[in-house]
């Protein structure tokens, strides 16, 4: 409180407006309203906290100063900072300057909407910087740099994550390029990650981006991919897509964060879920909830699924950059959205719909 008071500043997301004896605290972040009965002391006070001033100072300008001054600015503040409607910070743009001039450039707008989530105490971090740094020195891995994971990585490039590496062996059709974000018509033909690379690098030149062009057969083919990694996101389905998801997790287990099951195919997105080892459900949990649904995981298959599914890179990207959303959450520390439950967004009215995913209790893998 005493930092956060020192010189006190209205988080950049609030709007304020004034009718005589009401103030009304627009909150842009997430559309909250709140409305306080005022007096002309206060109304100035509120219109003196941009970071620049102490307390004493607020004080002797706020209606001509006088008596109780301090401890009435104090008042409004703790209220203020109670409410969540004070910044942690008291001058962002010097700490962001810290991550070098270029870098704050660069980073502008994301790093407001990262101190944004520390003034909402979303972080134990105070300042966006903060969070902007944990990116910076984080390593992320997209096994399949298709049309998921090419959004993906793109996503995990522009904001900023330190090293990325994709692993693939696929090269790039033509039937690619509506929706696999990172091949042009010029790199038909080209090996995958070797095209991602020169992409994303071409997207944030302060990030470094390792290519593993590999075929992978097993969880051991995984082991020098996912070493080191933070985040491991799997977005390949060859050679299908339940093989690759227990190598994948196998390989990650128990260290290695992963987003697991993500997938599109005609109006379903599938944004999978997030195993985070030790605190959500695991891999074989999911499967226990998921594969058995109908009976049908004892069933033989009569006609199977077909080789192309219809897609489209609007409806891909979406699903994608929801996924690099939560590896960016899994990867600052912010609280993730899609683990403990499996998620998928219906294209056509456009929702998303999440069942629980329990951690059983006697799990061999996960289970306490
Ligand atoms: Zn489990």
């Amino acid at each position: 409180m005493a930092d956060l008071a020192a010189r006190p500043r209205l988080r950049d997301s609030v709007i304020v407006q004034a009718d005589g004896g009401t103030l009304l605290f627009l909150c842009l972040a997430d559309r909250t309203v709140k409305k306080f009965t005022c007096d002309e002391f206060v109304k100035d006070v509120v219109g003196l906290l941009d970071g620049t001033r102490t307390i004493d100072e607020i004080g002797a300008l706020a209606c001509g100063g006088g008596r109780n001054a301090r401890a009435r600015v104090t008042e409004v503040v703790e209220i203020l900072a109670g409410e969540r409607l004070l910044s942690h910070s008291a001058a962002p743009e010097r700490e962001f300057r810290l991550l070098g001039e270029a870098r704050a450039e660069f980073y502008d707008r994301q790093l407001r909407l990262l101190q944004d989530f520390c003034d909402e105490g979303l972080s134990p971090e105070t300042s966006g910087a903060g969070l902007q740094r944990r990116l910076g020195n984080s390593t992320a891995v997209v096994c399949g740099i298709g049309g998921l994971g090419g959004w993906v990585a793109l996503a995990l490039a522009t904001a900023g994550v330190g090293r990325i590496r994709v692993c693939d062996f696929d090269r790039v059709e033509a039937s690619n390029l509506t929706r696999q974000v990172l091949f042009r018509t010029a790199d038909l033909g080209s090996s995958k990650v070797a095209a991602a690379a020169v992409r994303l690098r071409e997207a944030n030149p302060f990030i470094e981006v390792e290519a593993v062009d590999r075929r992978i057969s097993g969880a051991g083919d995984l082991a020098d991919v996912v070493a080191g990694a933070d985040i491991v996101v799997n977005a390949a389905d060859l050679p299908t897509p339940n093989d690759m998801a227990a190598w994948v997790s196998e390989a990650c287990w128990p260290d290695i964060p992963h987003i697991m099951g993500t997938g599109y195919a005609y109006h379903i997105g599938v944004l999978g879920t997030s195993i985070i080892p030790g605190r959500t459900a695991c891999w074989s949990c999911v499967r226990a909830e998921t594969f058995a649904d109908h009976g049908r995981d004892g069933m033989e298959t009569v006609v199977g699924r077909r080789e192309k599914a219809g897609a489209m890179g609007a409806l891909s990207g979406l699903v994608g950059n929801i996924v690099a959303w939560e590896a960016i959450r899994i990867l600052t520390g912010l609280e993730p959205a899609l683990g403990d439950r499996w998620s998928e967004v219906d294209f056509w009215p456009l929702e998303i719909r999440s069942r629980a995913v329990p951690q059983r209790p006697d799990c061999p893998t996960c289970g306490r």
